[in-house]
């Protein structure tokens, strides 16, 4: 079940089986300029069906939400056999658009989903990312809040630490900018003027120095916009090769509490002397966390695992947030 079943274009809409990737679907609907712009970083191996059913973010959320800000009709098959429709090609739906609310996210505990109806939004025609390299996490975080307080609206603000910029080196044996710094604020921006955009990051980047950026390297061209996605889409495969024993942790905070809970991550580091690799979307406060074991020795690893784990989760909550 991996067909476009068709691409609207008058209507923005997709109709899809559930196996078609995250990435198919983007680059079907960029040939009609158009523009599917929920991106987990795991793109190409992810199907659009596992999306709706983990209602997947990735990011681009900080200006295009996630998907289920774009499911407009699903078909299901509930346990019974029973087969259910709601919604469609239609952007309002106050009939039973709780059948789509109740499936996003329910990770196929409730009905297996054999069809989707995606919103899509016009292809943006200028797309720059910047990667900003801070030695000071508190100037990284405030930045992040700055650039939405002042209306600007990237498409993405993320967080890599040192210890996944230099993991991703690694493994892809390519150097990318300013791996140094203490951790790499990275900011995707689009639009449809080149101008626009311009200004945009002038604008940013006056932000992040102001707040002791080291520099702003601008990324305007495909080349070098492309090396620094790979970089984004290898963190996963690339820490998990280095690291083949670890735990991966998927938490959220409300943005303002990111710094806090990038404190207190170091301290739980220190207080069981094992490496947490920080990286994720800061721009909506969700962060992945993976606790790597180095060195230590399988016994003891098994007791930090579990202990450092509780204590992250415990951290989490403590400011507010979830394990997402
Ligand atoms: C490298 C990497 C980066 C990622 N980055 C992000 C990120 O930035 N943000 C984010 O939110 N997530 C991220 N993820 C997780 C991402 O959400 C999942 O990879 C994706 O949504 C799952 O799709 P899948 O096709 O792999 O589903 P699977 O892993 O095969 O399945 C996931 C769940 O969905 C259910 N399911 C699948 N298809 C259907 C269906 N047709 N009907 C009912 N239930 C179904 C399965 O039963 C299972 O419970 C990342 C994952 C990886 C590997």
């Amino acid at each position: 079940m991996n067909k476009i079943l068709e691409l609207d274009k008058e209507n923005m809409m997709a109709v899809l089986e559930p196996g078609v990737t995250n990435g198919e679907l983007r680059r079907q609907a960029e040939k009609y300029e158009l523009f599917y712009p929920v991106n987990p970083a795991s793109l190409d191996s992810c199907t659009i069906g596992g999306n709706v059913a983990e209602s997947a973010g990735g990011a681009n959320a900080v200006k295009y939400g996630i998907t289920k800000n774009y499911v407009c009709g699903l078909e299901a098959v509930l346990p019974t056999g029973k087969t259910l429709r709601a919604g469609g090609k239609i952007l309002k739906n106050a009939t039973n658009s709780q059948f789509i609310d109740i499936l996003l996210g329910s990770e196929g505990t409730l009905a297996v989903i054999t069809e989707i109806t995606m919103k899509l939004v016009p292809l943006p025609r200028v797309k720059v990312d910047l990667i900003v390299p801070f030695d000071d996490l508190s100037g990284l975080c405030g930045c992040a809040l700055e650039i939405i307080n002042n209306r600007l609206l990237p498409t993405t603000i993320e967080l890599m630490d040192r210890l996944t910029i230099n993991t991703c080196e690694k493994f892809l044996q390519k150097e990318l900018p300013f791996s140094e710094a203490k951790a790499h604020l990275w900011i995707g921006l689009d639009g449809n003027k080149k101008e626009e955009v311009a200004s945009m990051y002038q604008s940013i980047g006056e932000i992040c120095l102001d707040k002791g950026a080291l520099d702003v390297f601008v990324a305007e061209d495909r080349p070098n916009r492309d090396r620094i996605w790979q970089a984004r889409q290898s963190i996963h495969e690339a820490l998990v090769h280095f690291n083949p024993k670890m735990v991966g942790n998927d938490i959220v905070v409300p943005r303002s509490k990111v710094l806090s809970l990038i404190k207190g991550i170091d301290s739980l580091s220190r207080k069981h002397s094992v490496s947490f690799a920080k990286f994720g979307h800061l721009g909506d406060g969700n962060i992945h966390v993976y606790i790597l074991k180095g060195n230590i020795n399988d016994t003891t690893w098994e007791k930090v695992k579990s202990e450092a784990v509780q204590e992250l989760f415990e951290l989490t909550i403590s400011l507010g947030g979830l394990i997402s």
